[in-house]
């Protein structure tokens, strides 16, 4: 694994996508094509959609309803209110016909459309929406901790909040499958040291940055994901990378079937987006969307120049208005905030973490991916995208 800081600064980019030699962990093949398209290939050669993806995915409905024969659901989808958890929620229950239960987290950063598109949703879907709320205080002071120590990704508050709703709920209500929707195709995958999370590096920060406590933070550790995956017998699937979710079919599905609107690019259902985007860009120099465009120049959806331009300029929500509103929010001054940006630059590699012991269980984990154990992508993205 490089560190990024010390990896040369070639001003080199992939023939094919838009990622350039400062993505940490990008390597080149002799055709000056990445890595990074590579994985996603691969990606696309394991997990196919088209008519074998709708093969699998009815065997998957079937296993479900299995498992939830005499319980009152048979499977818990993750849901915001953006494009991809609206689509997935509407293919779980329309097309692939089984019975879920939404589940939504808050950590206070919910835009109004993405509410509003949820009750629409589960409405007309008559599914019914479990809202997990996180308590306020808690989620703004990680939120400060992350910015404190000076880390790529200051959001990890949703993704643990996430997880914990997801497996808390269906161990409570007995139901043994998960469906995410994170979308290899549509998304790509991130690079590790941008976005690592796990149980003991967020500890560490919490331990080292915050100055309040933080007495009603649920964290998610080794630990718990073991008994949920292993005691609990739960398994968590990425459905997405069976269907086809590209392009704007799905927004134009989704307006007239649910009068959804559309809540702007992947994450603009989550309000602090403003500034993690303006942070990471002033901070480190990258711009989270490469990855995501990356993904649509490689599926077809959009060519190359049409992905460079998009990169000329800030991502639309980047303002200068939004970015006070989430420091005003956060209680940062804005004093504090930009010393951070000068401050030097750290990753998760800098603080305690799991990974070093996550290492010597590649295999094991591969394997769990494989067998739908664990979402499709996370071998590739804690093992290949270093
Ligand atoms: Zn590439």
């Amino acid at each position: 694994m490089t560190h990024p800081e010390q990896s040369p600064a070639e001003p080199r980019m992939c023939a094919r996508c838009v990622m350039d030699a400062t993505v940490p962990g990008i390597r080149f093949g002799a055709d000056g094509v990445c890595n990074y398209c590579a994985m996603q290939d691969g990606l696309e050669r394991e997990f196919p959609c088209g008519p074998e993806g709708e093969r699998i995915l009815k065997d998957m409905a079937e296993k479900m309803r299995r498992a939830g024969r005499g319980r009152k659901y048979d499977c818990v989808v993750g849901v915001s209110g953006g494009r991809d958890t609206s689509y997935c929620l509407y293919y779980v229950k329309e097309i692939m016909g089984l019975r879920p239960l939404a589940v939504h987290f808050d950590n206070g950063w919910d835009a109004d459309t993405a509410k509003t598109n949820l009750a629409r949703l589960c409405d007309a879907l008559d599914v019914e929406l479990h809202t997990v709320i996180m308590d306020w205080p808690a989620s703004r002071e990680l939120t400060n901790c992350t910015i404190r120590a000076c880390v790529p990704y200051i959001d990890l508050t949703d993704d643990i909040g996430i997880a914990s709703a997801l497996f808390r709920t269906a161990a409570a209500e007995g139901v043994k499958y998960i469906l995410m929707s994170h979308s290899f195709r549509e998304e790509g995958v991130t690079p590790l040291m941008w976005n690592y999370i796990d149980g003991r590096y967020t500890r560490a920060l919490i331990r080292r940055f915050a100055r309040e406590p933080l007495p009603h933070f649920k964290n998610v550790d080794i630990p718990h994901m073991l008994y949920w995956l292993f005691a609990k017998g739960i398994r968590v699937v990425n459905i997405t990378n069976y269907y086809d979710d590209t392009g704007d079919k799905v927004e134009r599905l989704l307006e007239e079937k649910f009068g959804w609107v559309d809540t702007g690019q992947h994450h603009m259902d989550n309000e602090l987006f403003a500034l993690v985007y303006h942070y990471s860009r002033h901070k480190f120099g990258f711009d989270w969307r490469v990855v995501e465009l990356s993904a649509k120049v490689r599926t077809g959806v959009l060519t190359r120049a049409e992905a460079l331009e998009a990169l000329k300029t800030p991502p639309y929500f980047e303002t200068d208005e939004m970015v006070d509103y989430c420091l005003k929010k956060q209680g940062m001054p804005r004093e504090e905030y930009d010393a951070l940006l000068k401050a030097p630059n750290k990753y998760f590699t800098d603080y305690p973490s799991w990974y070093p012991l996550l290492r010597l269980f590649r295999w094991p984990v591969k394997l769990m991916c494989r067998r739908h154990m664990l979402p499709a992508h996370v071998y590739e993205k804690f093992f290949e995208a270093v």
